[in-house]
């Protein structure tokens, strides 16, 4: 008998009929004579419900009580869930994170969790019970609530599993596993049987939301065996393993883009050691995360030009703080642009094969798009490209690359 999470995405239990459905779901893996725990998020819509009325109650609202208001969707369908796994004969009972509990850090709004204390809930699943954990959600070290970021739930099923040290951990979504891109705007795209775990996440961090990256990097951490599948549809998902379990190795494995991304461009940026550092610091002291970034040599030796992305939702902020240092940096001008799209192509089989950037350049080229900022490593190629190309850019590197289903 193994140890099995299963978690269950905001369509999964969008409705009282979805949950029932779920609910045969944990059914049915307790028949095949598993132990199972589950994870819930909260119902479809109502996280952007819960941060749309903390935006409309506060223009700088504190982030504690944020975290209380969009913590307590997940509370809804964890008390739902364990009434209809009871209604269908199978006992259980619902979770909140600082009962369980589950303890995270205190950075309000994207907590890390530090750990969880299982023992309350194995010594259960033994007698036959099955928890039902609201996800998402965990305990600061002064015991407040905290959230883990969007889409964290992922992270809190991960985290689980590895604590339980369970056969696999099941993420049921509203798609029957990864595929080479997103399939709502490729429709060629193909579901994948396996992935890497560092492709994945590399996948997850540059844009594919289908799993948060920081799950995949405690599944790849703790070697939790990770599937990725429908609650519609019966059928394998796609399993998350390591790089010798698979076979035939695709030089790339699939296509991300991220529309969270803005570009700033500071012109004129004296050229002397440590302005960067006078630049990168107060953004990081800000809070403000930098992604990619791009500087050129000085054509005078006096001054360079300076361009790099944050996310859309920090560049009010970053551009505060930039304004703020230059009486003291004094660049030329500050050039702000949010209508970008960072593309990314991923494989682990990059590490072999050369040509692999030139084939993305050519395609973008062929149509007609221009390249504002790359970027590398090891196994994978970004640009930044402007943001109405993005379905054009990614369905013709999806080709490019001899992605499209046959
Ligand atoms: P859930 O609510 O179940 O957590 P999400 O909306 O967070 O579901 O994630 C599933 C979505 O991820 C899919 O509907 C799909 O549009 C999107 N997605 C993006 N990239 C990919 C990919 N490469 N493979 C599968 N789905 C992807
Ligand atoms: N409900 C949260 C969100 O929408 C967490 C999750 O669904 O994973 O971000
Ligand atoms: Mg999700």
């Amino acid at each position: 008998m193994g140890r099995i999470v299963q978690k269950f995405g905001g369509t999964s239990v969008a409705d009282i009929a979805h949950i029932r459905n779920a609910a045969g779901l944990v059914q049915a893996e307790r028949e095949r004579g598993n132990q199972v725990a589950v994870v819930v998020s909260a119902m479809a819509g109502v996280t952007n419900q819960l941060v749309g009325y903390c935006s409309e109650a506060a223009a700088l609202y504190d982030a504690r009580e944020y975290d209380s208001v969009v913590a307590s969707g997940e509370q809804v369908t964890a008390g739902l869930m364990a009434m209809a796994l009871q209604e269908a004969g199978v006992p259980a009972r619902s979770w909140l994170g600082p009962q369980i509990p589950i303890r995270t850090n205190d950075v309000h709004g994207k907590a890390r969790i530090v750990g969880i204390d299982s023992v309350e809930l194995e010594r259960r699943m033994d007698t036959g019970e099955v928890p039902v954990v609201a996800g998402f959600q965990g305990v600061s070290p002064t015991g407040r609530i905290t959230t883990l970021g969007r889409g964290g739930s992922d992270t809190s099923a991960v985290a689980l599993a590895a604590a339980l040290k369970a056969e696999r951990c099941d993420i049921y979504t509203d798609v029957d596993g990864v595929y080479t891109c997103d399939p709502r705007i490729v429709r060629g795209a193909r579901k994948l049987h396996k992935i890497t775990y560092e492709e994945m996440l590399e996948m997850a961090s540059q844009g594919a939301k289908v799993l948060q990256t920081r799950s995949v990097e405690i599944a790849m951490n703790h070697r939790v065996r990770l599937q990725v599948l429908s609650s519609f549809d019966d059928g394998p998902g796609t399993l998350v393993v390591d790089e010798d379990e698979i076979v035939e190795q695709q030089v790339v494995s699939g296509i991300a883009y991220s529309r969270d991304e803005a570009k700033i461009t500071l012109v004129k940026v004296p050229d002397k050691p440590g302005v960067a550092a006078a630049i990168f610091g107060p953004l990081s002291d800000a809070g403000v995360n930098v992604d990619m970034i791009v500087q050129n040599i000085s054509e005078d030796g006096k001054s360079t030009d300076l361009t790099f992305t944050v996310s859309k939702a920090e560049l009010k902020q970053a551009v505060r703080v930039l304004e703020g240092i230059n009486g003291e940096i004094r660049f030329g001008q500050l050039r702000p642009d949010p209508n970008v799209v960072k593309i990314s192509v991923i494989g682990v089989g990059m590490r072999s094969h050369a040509g692999v950037a030139l084939r993305m350049f050519t395609a973008l080229a062929e149509n007609g798009i221009n390249i504002q900022v790359i970027s590398t490593s090891e196994i994978k190629i970004s640009v930044l490209v402007d943001e109405k190309y993005t379905e054009l850019a990614v369905r013709a590197l999806h080709t490019a690359y001899g992605l499209d289903a046959t």
